[in-house]
């Protein structure tokens, strides 16, 4: 698939001396992965080339993955390619300094909201960005170099991008793709003890959590993490964040999702279903993303109450015209 892209992809790769590599702001496993998956393949490759990845902060679950390159002038960008990973639209680019590279590369798997780059590779129903990379790999497996910490990021990303190989955008070929990286080493015991072992006082949060949550008539689960949620756990906004994850596993509850309050006042939506889809009630929240995993911004309660109410009537035509939803 896409043959010629690729092919585009890596002449440009070799005709540049050095690369600035970009992912998406509020990283997640998926574009750190990439990046820095695709970095190692390139160091490994081309020992002679300056391959760089900065980005002002990583998630605090994924600093295990190791630090960011430090800054450099503006100037070194001026004669260099850029590669935008899993990142859909340049408002989500997190280093600013994307817009200096001579030529700029974007390979994504997000429903595309805007074309932006020189040479555009996007494949929407990848289950993640980093399976594109290791389909990269693979297409010039006989010129490039996998080494065991390039698979290790790229397996970290395909594994929390598809929920554990859960969600529905994985493949057979997304399986062969990481057997690839699984057969380059990757240490899977130690990974997914970094990735998912929780703090015991997390768990009586989450227990607290459950106790909160909200049920809408038509199941739509969702949970509210406030400021003064925020507080009394003493809770980052990564960890506000994340309990998105505690509402996935409710029968009937075929749409959930998290709110959660900003530090500058508006609130946070991350989005997620089951069979439903619920991108484009994302998209008239100020937000996007994919058909099952989405997020939006609101700007008031009201808002947030709108949105609530939109969700619970998307779930309600669905159940009523579909069959077959748990
Ligand atoms: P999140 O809940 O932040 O993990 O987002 C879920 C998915 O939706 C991710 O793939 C994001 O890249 C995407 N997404 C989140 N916010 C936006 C946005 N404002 N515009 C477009 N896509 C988004």
């Amino acid at each position: 698939m896409n043959q010629k892209v690729k092919e585009n992809i890596l002449q440009k790769i070799k005709q540049y001396d050095k690369i600035f590599l970009f992912r998406h702001v509020r990283n997640d496993g998926d574009c750190v992965g990439a990046t820095k998956g695709l970095k190692a393949i390139l160091q490994a490759t081309f020992p002679q080339k300056k391959i760089y990845l900065i980005d002002a902060d990583t998630a605090q679950y994924l600093e295990f993955m190791g630090p960011e390159d430090a800054p450099v002038a503006e100037e070194e960008y001026r004669d260099a390619l850029g590669i935008v990973l899993d990142t859909a639209s340049v408002g989500r680019i997190s280093n600013p300094n994307f817009s200096k590279v001579v030529e700029l590369i974007k390979i994504d798997h997000h429903i595309p909201v805007e074309p932006y780059g020189d040479i555009m590779w996007v494949e929407e129903e990848r289950s993640s960005c980093c399976e594109m990379i290791v389909d990269f790999y693979r297409t010039f497996a006989d010129e490039l170099v996998l080494t065991k910490e390039a698979a290790t990021h790229l397996y970290t990303g395909m594994v929390t991008d598809s929920g554990r190989f859960k969600y529905t955008g994985v493949t057979g070929e997304t399986l062969r793709n990481a057997a690839v990286l699984l057969d380059a080493g990757v240490d899977t015991e130690t990974l997914f003890a970094r990735l998912y072992l929780e703090a015991f006082e997390y768990l009586k949060f989450k227990a607290y959590i459950y106790e909160k949550m909200c049920v809408t008539e038509n199941g739509v689960a969702y949970i509210y993490v406030d400021k003064a949620m925020q507080e009394k756990f003493g809770l980052t906004q990564e960890q506000a964040s994340a309990v998105v994850g505690n509402l996935d596993s409710i029968r009937g509850c075929i749409c959930w999702m998290a709110l959660i309050d900003n530090p500058d006042g508006s609130i946070r939506v991350r989005l997620r279903s089951r069979f439903v889809k619920i991108s484009d009630l994302a998209e008239k929240y100020h937000g996007g993303g994919h058909a099952c995993a989405s997020g939006a911004t609101c700007y008031s309660t009201e808002e947030m109450e709108a949105l609530i109410r939109d969700a619970d009537a998307l779930v309600k035509d669905y159940k009523e015209h579909n069959e077959g939803w748990l």
